[in-house]
Parts: C-alpha cells; structure tokens; sequence
C-alpha cells in the first residue's frame, strides 16, 4: 500500500550565507525522501529560509541593505544550495512570503486566541540579540551568552505571552507514548528532562524593539516573535491557510528533520501550539549533531566554517554527499577533515566503488562482447544471502535515521563483490572453465545491480551511472534473463593526488 511521507528540514535562518551544517541537513532529508520515493510512497519535501528577527535587520543594516534586499539575496543562496547538492525538494518557502505565509500566520495566531491561549504580560528579562530569544540568568557565563560571548541586554516590555503550560502534560504524553517520536532516543530524553520545567512563552514584542517581522492581528504595536513566525512555515507551505487538498493530505508531517539546537521548539514549543490551534502533531522528529572542524567547532571567529559551494566545486557534489553522509552520524556530533573526506574518496569511492563498477565493466566488453544474459540460477546461496542480510541491515537503518550505518551496509556488499572477484578469479576462469566465468560475472553483476537500487536515494548520479554501464533499465520487471548490455565506463571517481 502506498504511504504518504511528508518531510520538512528546519528553515534556515538568514543572518548569514549557508554553511556545512545546514547543506549536511539537505542532503540528509533528500536520501529520506528519496528512499520514500522508491517505495512508492506520495511524497512532500519542503525547505524553506526564516527571514524575519532583530538579528536579520542588523545583518541587512551592516550590509548597507532594505532587510528586504539582504533576505532576498541571502534566501537567494540558500536556493541555489538546494541545486548544487542535488536536494529534490518539492517546494522552498520563505516567511517574507507575504501570499503564502503570513496570511497562514495570522490564521494561525487567531486560532490561539480563540482557544483562550494568548494573554498579554509586562516581562523583564535579559535579551540574547544572536540567540534571538530571552536568556536566563542561570545561562550566562560571566554575565555573557556562553554560546555568542555576547552581553545580553536588559529589556522590560510588554508581551503576548503563549499558554505552553497549558498543553506540557499533554506533549508529555504523547511523547512517552511514541505517538510523536523524537529520534534519537537520547533526544527523547532530553526533551522530557525538560518539559517539566517550560513556562509559557513570549509571543510578541513590541514594534519598537522588533519592526521586521509579521504584525500582530489586531495590535498594531506588537511584532510576532520568532515561534508563530517560523514553525508556522511547515503548514503555510502546504496551504493551511485556505484549508487545501495539499494540506489535509499531508498533514500533520511525518519527519521534522532539525539540528539539535532546536530540539526544544521543536518537541515542545510546536507540538503544544499545534494542540491549542485543533491540529494533527507531527509524527516524528529526527535530530542531527554538529559538524567539528578538525575537532573544533565551526565559527567565525575562528574562521574554520566550511562552505559548501567550495566543497562540491572542489570535490564535485557526490563525493560531498557521501562524505557527509558516512563521516558524520546522522544522529550525533561529527567531525570534518578535508584529509579524512580525501581519504575516504580514495578508498570507499575509488578504489572500493569505482573499482568494482570498471572491473566488471572491463570483464564483460572484453570477453563476452559486452552482453550478459542473467540467470538467477548461477546466483551462489552464500551470495544471495549475504545480499539478503546486508540489505535488511540497510533498510532498517534508513528506518531508523543511521543513514551512515546504511551507507555502512552498501559499502560492506560492495566489499562482498571485490572478494568474490579476487576469489574466483573470472580472468583465468574466462579461459579454462567458461561455465565458471559466467557464473562468476552473473554473482557480480547480481550484487552491483543491488548496488545501485540502494545507493539511489544517497548518490543519485553515481546510481544512474552504474545502471547506464550495466546497460539495465530500473523498470526492468524481472532479471530472468535479461540482457544487460554492458559499456565500458569512464572512471567513476578517479583517483585524488
Ligand atoms: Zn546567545
């Protein structure tokens, strides 16, 4: 039966140009949404940009930009990112998206009313600008934002406050129940250790402190905050607003894909603001780490923060997938090296991938002209078991959001085959025993078919590229005896000096 899958990555805020983190996202929720596709499932992927904060208007003031030229340019990057690693998405939404979202917001934000859970409070607090959000004192490391090193300024101000409280009992549940699944486990953890404590949250700020954003729907001195803004943009997208076929099709979602930094708005803020407006929570929401540099972490200030048009320019956009992919765990704090991803290319892509892809090639166009007639009979037991495992291994980890772990499994098939070649030694067999030969080639060719299915949703190009050497078809119905009309290749990845 075909499912529905709906994705969303967060939307990237655009105070600046996007970096290693945020294409490692993309990449991520594209081999998600891929692999849905091959199942045949009714698929959604949305991506989109957050536009609107205190801290954009600063970025587009220093940039000598209207906040409305600096989005426009920087969501503009964010866009041609989406190209440049291939991602698939569907759709890109964006909060100055004045048809599309803010009308969804305003619906939504009346909603909340109706329901009796926005109040208005006078608030004193300290004023994170880079965290865009209030601080506890309790959070501060000599008197400074540990994270921006930063003093936060001292504000008391008027607020629409949000009635989280309201609704944390309810969240509770249903995260304990697993009806909304916050994967890792060690995240769903984390959420509950917090949920206790969450009070409700500022929801508004005044226009004098917060211009660039979207009005409050009936209080012209008030701006809403970042909560109802941004989260919003996951049901906007899809036609909240006017109620449409898209939306009751898709929602609610069945992965939010965030960093771990927004794990909280995400598995609490969200979730409770989506049961006081009458809706559907999300099904899941799958929480990646950070990316290190050599073992720091990316910033400026240090100056180690990785491009990613450099990367895919230098290494072209497969290998980057990979890399990212493999090296990091989808589910934890990973480090980047370029002499780790150079390693990597060498031995995974080029002398384990590539190697195999040219080797089989090579046997077939010089010995049988090119053409092999499959028989699944030649297929050795061992083989095809081994096949079996190795590919259950790689579904459940899809399943499971380890798509490292996954790649992990193609790559221990692909070493299955390289064996299988060394082993049997097709290139004395092809003339002392051709029955042998033919058995051979029909194992190897089996497992790099395989290959290929499963490297569809991670490296697309490189998975047309083996099927366009192998000569076969993915509509092929049945392999019995089906002609696979092989071409010499060119190297897939050649090697790196
Ligand atoms: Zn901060």
């Amino acid at each position: 039966m075909k499912n529905k899958f709906y994705i969303t990555t967060s939307i990237a805020y655009v105070n600046s140009v996007p970096h290693c983190g945020f294409a490692m996202e993309l990449i991520q929720a594209d081999v998600l949404v891929r692999y849905h596709r091959l199942l045949g499932n009714n698929t959604w992927f949305l991506t989109g940009t957050d536009e609107h904060g205190l801290s954009v208007s600063r970025s587009a003031e220093k940039a000598k930009l209207s906040p409305e030229e600096f989005t426009d340019k920087i969501s503009g990057e964010f866009k041609k990112l989406t190209k440049a690693l291939n991602i698939s998405n569907d759709d890109f939404i964006r909060t100055t998206d004045k048809e599309r979202h803010w009308p969804a917001v305003v619906k939504f934000w009346n909603e909340l009313v109706e329901a009796g859970d926005l109040y208005k409070k006078k608030y004193e607090g300290l004023y994170c600008v880079g965290h865009e959000s209030f601080i506890k004192k309790s959070e501060l490391a000599d008197g400074q934002c540990p994270l921006h090193k930063t003093t936060p300024e001292e504000i008391e101000e008027e607020n629409w406050f949000f009635k989280l409280t309201k609704y944390k009992k309810e969240v509770k549940n249903k995260i304990e129940s697993g009806e909304l699944k916050i994967v890792p486990e060690s995240r769903t953890k984390e959420v509950l250790n917090l949920i206790d404590d969450a009070e409700d949250i500022s929801f508004s700020r005044p226009v004098s402190s917060l211009k660039w954003g979207i009005p409050v729907p009936n209080d012209s001195e008030q701006t809403i905050y970042v909560w109802a803004d941004a989260l919003t943009n996951y049901i906007s997208a899809i036609g909240y607003k006017e109620n449409a076929p898209q939306f009751n099709k898709f929602w609610p979602a069945d992965v939010h894909l965030i960093g771990k930094d927004i794990l909280r708005f995400h598995a609490i803020y969200w979730p409770a603001m989506l049961l006081s407006a009458g809706l559907p929570l999300p099904k899941a929401v799958y929480v990646h780490g950070f990316i290190t540099v050599d073992g720091e972490k990316m910033s400026k200030t240090i100056g180690n923060v990785i491009d990613p048009f450099a990367l895919v320019e230098k290494y072209s956009v497969e290998p980057v997938r990979y890399f990212l992919l493999r090296e990091i765990p989808s589910n934890e704090d990973g480090d980047f090296s370029s002499k780790k991803l150079e390693e990597r290319y060498n031995s995974d892509l080029a002398n384990g991938l590539g190697n195999l892809v040219s080797r089989t090639a090579t046997l077939i166009a010089n010995n049988m002209n090119g053409e092999l007639v499959y028989k699944p009979e030649m297929i050795s037991q061992e083989v095809k078991d081994k096949a079996g495992q190795l590919f259950r291994g790689y579904t459940d980890n899809v399943d499971n959001f380890l798509l490292h772990e996954a790649l992990g499994r193609i790559w221990d098939l692909i070493g299955v085959a390289n064996k299988y070649v060394d082993e049997h030694k097709p290139w004395v067999s092809v003339k002392e025993n051709p029955e042998k030969f033919l058995a051979t080639m029909n194992n190897i060719v089996y497992v790099l078919y395989n290959v290929a299915w499963m490297l569809t949703p991670f490296m697309p190009e490189t998975s047309d590229k083996i099927f366009q050497t192998l000569g076969a078809s993915r509509d092929a119905e049945t392999l019995e005896n089906y002609r696979f009309l092989v071409k010499k290749d060119e190297s897939l990845f050649p090697r790196l000096k």
